[in-house]
């Protein structure tokens, strides 16, 4: 079976490889304040510094999952004037949530097939944005360019994006915001349940001048990281391979050549295929990783894929019967389009 769902997805096949090796060498029973887990923190920080050219000066976390990062930012800047831009169904939640724990933040919702002058026009001052720059629920990305220009634009706030459905399938520009984070299951090939929180010496100083009493909160979360710790029990196993598959992969900018030249190659395929197009129009907001395509035959294609091996995603939120959504992650190779392809004809033409 292939998965080209969205996330939990195709997981690299030297896993169980990799899991065997750990439980030899005694990382899955390690204590999590051992020199043993310590020297696997300053590993995995190392590659992953190489891997995904992670700026030097940016701290590295490990917390359970990216919605929990939601959570963790709200929290540690709670008294931060925050505006949450969306125009999806992840971006929107992290808004209410931020909501639900009492905050006030001004909520600037924009359209689907956007243009960045809808977004800055009513870009009021503000000491927190939160962005969603790959949309999961509807294939859209902020192009590098409109991320330079929030960056440029908001100088003096800090910016925190939701990188979930990129980091590890396209090199993202980590100087143009303060906070990323991502869980493994999507781009990264791995099993869930380990979240990866970045941050930037401008994130960690102005945490610092707030009243942290949250547990899970960014100061303490940096004073364990300092130390390569975590304040919790983390999942260690999934560090480890977060390690190893990072090791076994070529450099991110490799890895978003091959990530394009597979969009390219679905993008020639759907101009011959009839009634199944992306959701969104601006061919420049559409996102590399992830597929979102308006369908009248999201069921017949689902079942007749399912049938051939292939999981294709559902819609999501408000998008949930009128589309399938097919990752583009880096354990889907051209082979697997390719045969998708085949079947996706097969079913329409
Ligand atoms: C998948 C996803 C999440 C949720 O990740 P969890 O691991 O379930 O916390 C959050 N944001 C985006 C953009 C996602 O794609």
């Amino acid at each position: 079976m292939v998965s080209f769902y969205p996330g939990p997805s195709q997981i690299n096949p030297e896993i169980p490889l990799f899991v065997q090796q750990a439980y030899e060498n005694g990382t899955t029973s390690c204590n999590h304040r051992s020199n043993q887990f310590m020297d696997l923190y300053k590993a995995t920080l190392h590659t992953f510094k190489k891997k995904l050219n992670l700026p030097s000066d940016y701290t590295l976390a490990f917390v359970s999952s990216a919605t929990e990062c939601w959570e963790i930012i709200t929290q540690s800047y709670k008294n931060l004037a925050t505006t949450h831009l969306y125009n999806g169904a992840f971006g929107e939640k992290w808004g209410q949530y931020n909501q639900n724990l009492g905050g006030k933040p001004n909520l600037l919702p924009y359209a689907l097939d956007w243009t960045p002058s809808q977004v800055f026009d009513r870009l009021e001052s503000t000491e927190l944005i939160c962005i969603t720059p790959t949309e999961t629920s509807n294939g859209t990305q902020w192009p590098v360019q409109d991320l330079q220009t929030l960056r440029n634009t908001s100088d003096t706030a800090l910016i925190a994006a939701d990188a979930t459905a990129s980091l590890g399938g396209i090199h993202l520009p980590f100087e143009l915001a303060d906070i990323w984070f991502a869980s493994v299951q999507k781009c990264l090939g791995l099993p869930a349940g380990l979240g990866i929180l970045i941050l930037s010496p401008k994130a960690i100083e102005i945490a610092q001048k707030q009243p942290n009493t949250y547990y899970n909160g960014i100061n303490n979360i940096v004073k364990n990281a300092n130390k390569f710790q975590t304040t919790h029990t983390p999942n260690v196993l999934g560090i480890y391979l977060l390690n190893a598959v990072l090791k076994s992969r070529d450099n991110i900018v490799k890895i978003e050549k091959e990530t394009k030249a597979k969009q390219k190659f679905f993008d020639n395929f759907l101009q011959t295929i009839p009634h199944l197009n992306y959701a969104c129009s601006n061919p420049h907001v559409l996102s590399p990783t992830v597929f979102a395509l308006l369908t009248k035959e999201a069921n017949t294609i689902k079942e007749i894929c399912l049938q051939e091996g292939m999981v294709i995603g559902n819609g999501y939120g408000e998008w949930k019967h009128n589309t399938i959504r097919i990752a583009n992650f880096p354990e889907l190779k051209l082979e697997n389009f390719k045969a998708l392809a085949a079947v996706l004809l097969r079913i329409l033409k």
